[in-house]
């Protein structure tokens, strides 16, 4: 066990502290007053990371975490003592589990392409920092010409719209995945669904209704955008889209929600979070897609990784793990 050592190393820390404030007590009182204390900031800075992959620009755009409570039903088929192990064992809470989300940027040179949209500021007070993030970033959102989604749960697609219901991106053509608009904009498919799962597709409806004429439905397999290739991802919804990037002879994969928590999912892949629609398709699609990112050791992107949400799979003996990329220096 790690107590005695941490105890032992605690009071070695608190005796060396006290001999640091006699020493200072000792000292004249010009040496405490000479300069006033730096105010503490009380706020996060920016959170938007650059790389390049061939002559393509990504920026990861963060836009805030959720902390949800943690209850033996957020993963389907793990006992609950083993999920909290995992968490511990990343040095995470027990009783919450953050889910941070970040959106990715993508500009070809030519073309700037937003693959989702973040929350929208309308899903949890601690998320919603994705415009500020992209002001620092230097992104107007005028900008963005194409806006490509991977699926229409609400922390993807709420940034299309302000809560009053204005366009967030006026100039960009809106993309989705033809089978994500055929579940969710289906009325009978919204009636049958329990009560509790309704929302969800009212929040489709708010966001797409009176601009359906504009979006363009895409079937998963052809090049959305200029080097972009939808996958089909299918099983955390049923038309669940990942996406593939190339430029060059380099390429990543953007997972989207392929998997959720890393320390939970990636290492894990069997494990079924609550929020997958149909857990044995989702762990499937898992599966595969880890096992391409490891095979083919490509960056990967995952929308509740981490920020900058970017990395590596590697392969373990029990499933996969996340290696999270190195902070490039400047210039790209
Ligand atoms: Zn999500």
């Amino acid at each position: 066990m790690t107590t005695l050592p941490h105890r032992a190393l605690t009071r070695r820390i608190m005796l060396e502290g006290t001999a640091l404030a006699l020493a200072a007590a000792a000292l004249p009182p010009f040496a405490h007053s000479a300069r006033a204390a730096a105010p503490a900031a009380g706020q996060q800075a920016p959170g938007i990371y650059r790389y390049k992959i061939g002559a393509y620009e990504i920026t990861a755009i963060n836009d805030g975490t959720w902390y949800r409570p943690l209850d033996d039903k957020f993963v389907k088929n793990a006992a609950f003592a083993d999920v909290q192990k995992a968490l511990s064992d990343q040095f995470l809470p027990t009783d919450t589990v953050p889910i941070p989300f970040t959106a990715l940027a993508v500009n070809t040179g030519s073309k700037l392409i937003l693959l989702d949209t973040g929350t929208g500021g309308q899903l949890a007070p601690t998320a919603g920092t994705m415009s500020a993030n992209m002001a620092a970033a230097g992104i107007d959102p005028k900008s963005v010409d194409t806006i490509v989604i991977s699926h229409f749960h609400p922390d993807h697609i709420n940034g299309i719209k302000t809560k009053d219901g204005q366009k967030v991106f006026p100039n960009a053509e809106i993309n989705v995945p033809a089978p994500e608009w055929a579940f969710w904009m289906d009325d009978a498919k919204m009636n049958a669904a329990p009560d509790g799962a309704r929302g969800a597709f009212l929040n489709a409806r708010r966001i797409f209704s009176d601009i359906a004429g504009e979006v363009k439905r895409f079937d998963p397999g052809v090049e959305v955008a200029p080097g972009i290739t939808s996958i089909a991802a299918y099983g955390h919804t049923l038309g669940h889209t990942a996406f593939a990037i190339a430029s060059g002879n380099q390429s990543m994969l953007y997972l989207a929600d392929t998997t959720n928590n890393p320390w939970l999912f990636v290492r894990n892949p069997e494990w079924q979070a609550i929020f997958d629609a149909d857990g044995a398709m989702a762990a499937n699609t898992r599966k595969k897609m880890l096992d391409r990112a490891s095979a083919d050791k490509m960056i990967v992107h995952g929308y509740h990784f981490p920020f900058p949400a970017s990395g590596y799979i590697a392969r373990t003996a029990k499933g996969y793990d996340l290696v999270p990329v190195m902070w490039q220096p400047q210039p790209l």
